[in-house]
């Protein structure tokens, strides 16, 4: 790992500044609560939204007690001034990235009307996500230089000075006990536009092999703030001892409560029993609230004596804060024209049930009917958010197509094309497919069977393209945006319906 620790003593910051705390002090130990209140992956949701009444069985959003009108930055900061006046513990309030992508806001404002609006809730500490660096690396470095709270991170070097884009962990004396807080950042950031040149990022996990046992010698308890994944935090958890706390975010995982990694009692002097791990699923719907006891014996290191997490639903009968209010206000007004515009409406729930992907369906149809390919694959992850039953708004459409995805077109074989489907398993238009256990049961164009030496015209998008079909002649058409695509279509037909009609079918 390059450049890692000559940089530590520059960037490390000791804070001493809480209040609200009680702590139970003897000759031989402490004990005090912190509570953490935690959210991630808010890409851009400043403004309450709606998810669809129908979902799969299963869903995250079968977990919500609420999803009409829900979320909005300005409630959530009602429910942080609430927790932040109770009394009896610390609260420090925490975001584990990805704020850009996803609403009209991260369209015109990258990241900066977020980072306003995190500062006027009174966000503590955030570590980056990977969408933050689908931006330049200037402003990347303008929203850091913008933020009122603590951003870390230890894993992301800028290339051109060697030296780490943020500060790494930050220690906080909390009653008496040092907390250290320390950031990591998917691997996955390297395909992101200011990572791909500019910024070396280390592998998440080797870089806290390296940096826990340094955090142990100078702190009493360790949190890790992380957008690597909930399946990467277990890992975490399990391969790096030492950590105490996990705030997670990156997969959207709503975890109702807390994951534990326990780990085999060790009698050395660091000797947590295990690690907690919390995810706040996705938008900030919910405001999640990790209520720790935190057991201090003098001379050893502090361990969470109990722990409870929840997430705190944000409807509609909680007041907004009327200062986030404004901010939010002075962002939205001057774009609210534009992206209030009506573009058509939808008489069903436009969402995924099952295999049917239907809010990809209507952007691959777009897509089809724009281009007259004979087939389209879209890639899973590359739509955003569903349509929910209404009228459709131009803001509605860049929540669901954030990303400014152009259109490719190419051609391929039927024998590429199988092989496509088996290992992309896309969404689609113009072409029907089942994959029964690892086995291409049925693929078809135009209702007939995919011809192993017939060549097909294909359509996709620049980032499927990209990262996915190297092996394959494209044809960039990049006078055509993808979105551009979907707005006409929904004009078109409007009222779109949701197309549920298995045109997608996988059994694994
Ligand atoms: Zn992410």
């Amino acid at each position: 790992m390059r450049c890692f620790f000559q940089n530590l003593t520059s960037v490390l910051a000791v804070f001493t500044v809480l209040v609200g705390g009680q702590a139970v002090t003897t000759a031989q130990s402490t004990d005090f609560q912190l509570t953490l209140l935690h959210t991630n992956d808010t890409h851009g949701h400043l403004l309450p939204y709606s998810y669809p009444e129908h979902f799969s069985p299963g869903a995250p959003e079968g977990m919500l007690v609420s999803r009409r009108d829900i979320g909005g930055a300005a409630r959530r900061s009602t429910l942080v001034k609430k927790v932040r006046a109770e009394k009896g513990h610390d609260t420090l309030l925490i975001d584990s990235g990805d704020i850009c992508d996803g609403t009209p806001f991260s369209t015109e404002y990258h990241g900066s009307a977020d980072v306003a609006v995190m500062n006027t809730i009174g966000y503590d500490i955030a570590c980056p996500g990977n969408h933050e660096y689908n931006n330049t690396l200037a402003q990347v470095k303008t929203m850091a230089a913008a933020a009122r709270f603590q951003l870390i991170s230890a894993n992301s070097t800028v290339r051109a000075d060697g030296k780490l884009l943020y500060t790494p962990y930050i220690i906080r004396n909390i009653q008496g006990t040092r907390v250290a807080f320390f950031g990591l950042m998917t691997y996955d950031a390297r395909t992101y536009p200011a990572a791909k040149t500019e910024v070396q990022m280390e592998e998440p996990i080797a870089v806290a092999k390296q940096l826990v046992p340094e955090l142990r010698k100078q702190a009493d308890f360790v949190v890790a703030v992380t957008h690597i994944g909930v399946d990467e935090d277990v890992k975490l958890a399990a391969e790096v001892p030492g950590i105490d706390v996990i705030v997670g975010g990156h997969t959207h995982t709503l975890l109702p409560h807390p994951l534990f990694v326990p780990r085999p009692l060790d009698t050395s002097d660091h000797s947590v029993h295990g690690t907690v791990i919390v995810q706040d699923f996705q938008w900030a719907g919910t405001l999640g609230r990790l209520d720790l006891k935190i057991h201090h014996e003098k001379g050893h290191a502090a361990t969470v004596a109990t722990y409870s997490g929840k997430l705190l639903p944000i409807t509609a009968a909680v007041p907004e804060d009327k200062q986030v209010a404004d901010v939010i206000k002075k962002y939205w007004d001057p774009i609210s024209a534009k992206y209030a515009r009506k573009i058509g409406e939808t008489a069903d729930d436009i969402t995924t049930i099952g295999d049917d992907l239907c809010e990809y369906n209507i952007v691959a149809d777009a897509v089809k009917e724009k281009t007259g390919a004979d087939f389209v694959m879209e890639n899973l992850g590359g739509v955003r958010a569903p349509y929910v039953r209404g009228s459709i708004t131009y803001g509605d459409a860049i929540t669901a197509d954030p990303f400014g995805n152009k259109i490719v077109t190419f051609k391929a074989s039927g024998v590429q094309i199988k092989k496509m489907l088996l290992v992309f398993q896309p969404a689609v238009a113009g072409l029907a497919y089942t994959i029964d256990h690892g086995k291409l049961t049925r693929a078809e164009i135009a209702g007939q069977p995919i011809e192993d030496s017939r060549t097909y015209s294909g359509a996709t998008n620049t980032y499927l393209a990209q990262t996915l079909l190297k092996d394959i002649p494209l044809k960039v058409t990049t006078e055509n945006a993808r979105l551009d695509a979907s707005i006409q279509y929904i004009t078109r037909h409007s009222p779109v319906h949701a197309a549920y009609d298995g045109r997608r079918k996988i059994s694994e």
